[in-house]
């Protein structure tokens, strides 16, 4: 349904390269939640832009392939493009007050991307925003408000109900519920979950709480210095982690039973993704390191049901 390929993108300054998507593959299937997680500055929010082809300069796709039912969105000209989003591809991104028009009603910006790239009449769009907002729990009376009237999630309840207008098969969701406090976060993410069941979306959900992934995502993927370094099913991830990277994740996770002695942070920084990388780009902080990550890069391989990248398999 959505796969990319070897896809390569960063970001271009006059005496620097940011190679912040390094040979990411991965592949969205009907009724996944593919859940990407790791450290802030990992490359998360530019692989999701550099997939639906959002990235703007200095940002830029080097190489690769996006293919959405077959067709490489790298190829496609901007009318082609047009006619995939929303109805296949959309996004939920990470605030929703940057997303959403301050000066124009909630009613007026959710029924522009119906009338504008979809031919809607202005009637039909509202009755259709009407139906989707209260898809998402927002009553008829809140349609005439602007974003600033509403409480922070409700108006992330906004941009979900705005990407779900169009029915797409994947909806991408940059950290939707990072900016809001838990008890809003959990309702939410409820309700993205009752939504996928009902409308038969698939998720693509970057966060970089590992803990909640492992409560809704079907597959996981693990990202590091712009690379995935392991890829599974969520319930074999969290019950057996091979990576040194996400048992670190693991280990650092807070628990109501857990020991506070117990919690272990990952050492160092995550790596600056301007270097040109020799060996394991998680070397310098992995305490499982040894002479040949020094030198040699590990490839992602398939071992034990799981796809990882560490010289330990
Ligand atoms: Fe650690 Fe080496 Fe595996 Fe990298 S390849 S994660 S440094 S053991």
């Amino acid at each position: 349904m959505f796969e990319v390929i070897n896809l390569n993108a960063g970001y271009e300054f006059r005496d620097k390269f940011v190679h912040a998507v390094r040979n990411v593959s991965f592949k969205v299937e009907k009724n996944d939640f593919f859940g990407i997680a790791g450290e802030s500055g990992c490359g998360k929010s530019t692989l999701v832009l550099a997939a639906l082809r959002l990235l703007k300069k200095p940002g830029k796709i080097m190489s690769g392939k996006i293919l959405v039912d077959g067709k490489d969105l790298l190829t496609l000209n901007d009318s082609e493009m047009k006619e995939l989003r929303w109805k296949k591809i959309a996004l939920v991104t990470q605030s929703s007050m940057n997303s959403l028009n301050p000066v124009i009603k909630i009613k007026d910006q959710m029924s522009d991307v119906l009338i504008k790239n979809h031919g809607y009449s202005k009637a039909d769009a509202h009755e259709l925003v009407q139906k989707n907002l209260e898809l998402v729990g927002i009553t008829a009376d809140r349609m005439d408000s602007y974003p600033h009237q509403l409480s922070g999630g409700l108006r992330q309840r906004v941009v979900i109900a705005m990407a779900l207008l169009m029915s797409p098969s994947v909806i991408f969701m940059d950290e939707p519920t990072t900016a809001l406090d838990v008890v809003v976060q959990r309702s939410i993410l409820q309700q993205i979950e009752e939504l996928r069941k009902q409308k038969a979306f698939s998720a693509v959900f970057i966060t970089h709480d590992i803990s909640l992934l492992f409560e809704m995502a079907t597959k996981i993927a693990i990202m590091y210095g712009g690379e995935f370094v392991e890829i599974g099913e969520a319930h074999s991830v969290y019950s057996n982690p091979m990576h040194p990277y996400t048992k670190g994740l693991l280990e650092a996770l807070p628990s109501i039973s857990k020991n506070l002695e117990k919690y272990k942070s990952i050492p160092g920084r995550p790596i600056d993704l301007s270097l040109n990388i020799a060996g394991c780009p998680f070397r310098e902080r992995c305490s499982y390191a040894f002479e040949k990550c020094e030198v040699e890069k590990p490839e992602l391989k398939f071992v034990n049901g799981r796809w990882t990248s560490c010289h330990l398999y």
